[in-house]
This record gives structure tokens, C-alpha cells and sequence, in this order.
């Protein structure tokens, strides 16, 4: 059962508040929101149903949002984060895992299949930022780096941070070397010899060391791995596989 506040028991996309959609639209089941209560922000993940490689124009259509107004950036597992402006890159090919913005009807997109999208809100500013995060950019530091980004350009203050952890590999489905114990010490779980890495937990435990609130960091509850049938594993069908949107956009 997915743990998001604010998603329903049937998994399908929740009217926003005023009980309806953008455009007004018919909610679908194919694209999960997450603070689907903010009327400041709009926080989504798709489901295999959008491969991002070819099917980001139709996803944003869906959205009622322009396909051609957007930030996103090459992703290289890595902990450097940008402040994102439509004009800042308009190819998509400056490299970074994360994003943050405070300008409105700005989506930052990024794309995964097990790593961990991370969605940040700063209901305040209002500012919000996005990330990226695998193994490698979770020890590089992409999820403090993202919220580092986010005080030093909007004055952010962690502690009015809501946070969401989007659909990735869960930690029955993530065997890992033994070497992981030590970038990962609290979340590496010994079973039959055999080690599993709990990224989600990682993930969270970062978050909660940048100051965000416990009670403000939610997950989407959803294993990329454990459920191909709705979403992208590069671990389960191959690094060729396609890859899940997340998008986040201040209204
Ligand atoms: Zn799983």
C-alpha cells in the first residue's frame, strides 16, 4: 500500500484541491501526485505508461502543460545541483542530478528507473527543488547539496521543508556488495550472507540530517523492481529499459 499522504487507496491520481485537475480534467491512473492537497505546487511521478525518452511531450500534455517549457538536466550520478531557468538550458545537456527553482509554471523533470527521485517544497518562499538520487549521488551528497542550493539562492529553511521520496528500488530487490556497509553502515542489511541496500532509507536518513522533519518527508511505498508491471527497473529488465518522469512545479 503506498505510504504518500494524500494518494487514495485505489492508486489513481487525486483531484487536486477544488476537487478538480488542470484544465480540468478527468483524473487518470496513469501519473501519481504527490502534496496533492498544495494548490502551491504541483509533484508528480508517471508510471511506465510515459518512457521518458519518447513520451515526455505526450506526459506534459497530459499535465495541460506546455511540452516546451521545462528544465531538466543530464543526470551523471553525481552531487552538483543548479538553479534551473527556461533559458539556463534549453537542450537539457548540462550535467547535474538536481534542480531548484522559486520561478512558477517552471517543471523540473527528471528521469529514473530505481534511483530515487526527491521532491522538496518550500511552502514559505515558496521555492521547491528536485534530485536525483542513486547510490553514487546519495555518497556524493546530491539530496544536502539540493537542500544546500535551495537556503543559499531562496533563504529555504529545511525545518518548513515537506519532502517526498518518489517510486525506487526497494531494499528485498537491491542486493549489493559487501563494500556498501561501509559508505552505508545503517542501511545495508545482512541476510543469508547476502547484503541489501535500503536506498529509500538512506534517502529519508539524509533527508532528516539536513533538518527536513520526519513528519515532512513522505514515500511513495512503490518498488520500481517489485512492480515492473507499472514502472521502469534497470535492475530487474536491463539499463536499456525506459525510464519514469517526476515532475515538480510551482503553480
Ligand atoms: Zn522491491
Amino acid at each position: 500500500m503506498p505510504k504518500i499522504l494524500g494518494l487514495n487507496k485505489e492508486r489513481q491520481i487525486l483531484p487536486l484541491q477544488g476537487g478538480t485537475l488542470p484544465g480540468g480534467r478527468q483524473p487518470c491512473n496513469e501519473i501519481y501526485h504527490l502534496f496533492a492537497s498544495s494548490n502551491q505546487v504541483l509533484a508528480v511521478f508517471s508510471t511506465r505508461h510515459f518512457d521518458a525518452a519518447k513520451d515526455w511531450k505526450r506526459f506534459l500534455e497530459s499535465l495541460k502543460l506546455p511540452s516546451d517549457h521545462f528544465s531538466t538536466v543530464r543526470q551523471v550520478h553525481g552531487a552538483k545541483a543548479v538553479t534551473a531557468s527556461p533559458s539556463l538550458n534549453p537542450a537539457g545537456d548540462l550535467e547535474a542530478d538536481g534542480m531548484v527553482t522559486r520561478e512558477p509554471r517552471l517543471p523540473l523533470i527528471i528521469r529514473t528507473a530505481d534511483c530515487a527521485p526527491v521532491f522538496l517544497f518550500d511552502p514559505v518562499t515558496p521555492a521547491i527543488g528536485i534530485c536525483h538520487a542513486g547510490w553514487r549521488g546519495a555518497k556524493a551528497g546530491i539530496i544536502e547539496r539540493t537542500v544546500e542550493k535551495m537556503k543559499g539562492e531562496f533563504g529555504t529553511s529545511p525545518a518548513r521543508l515537506e519532502a517526498a521520496v518518489g517510486p525506487a528500488i526497494c531494499v528485498s530487490c537491491y542486493e549489493v556488495g559487501k563494500e556498501f556497509k561501509n559508505d552505508f553502515p545503517n542501511f545495508v542489511v545482512e541476510r543469508d550472507s547476502r547484503y541489501y541496500f535500503d536506498l529509500v532509507g538512506e534517502v529519508k536518513s539524509q533527508l532528516y540530517g539536513c533538518g527536513v522533519p520526519e513528519i515532512s518527508v513522505r514515500e511513495s511505498g512503490f518498488c520500481t523492481a517489485c512492480s515492473t508491471d507499472r514502472f521502469f527497473s534497470a535492475r530487474r529488465e536491463g539499463r536499456e529499459t525506459g525510464r519514469l518522469l517526476s515532475l515538480l512545479m510551482l503553480k
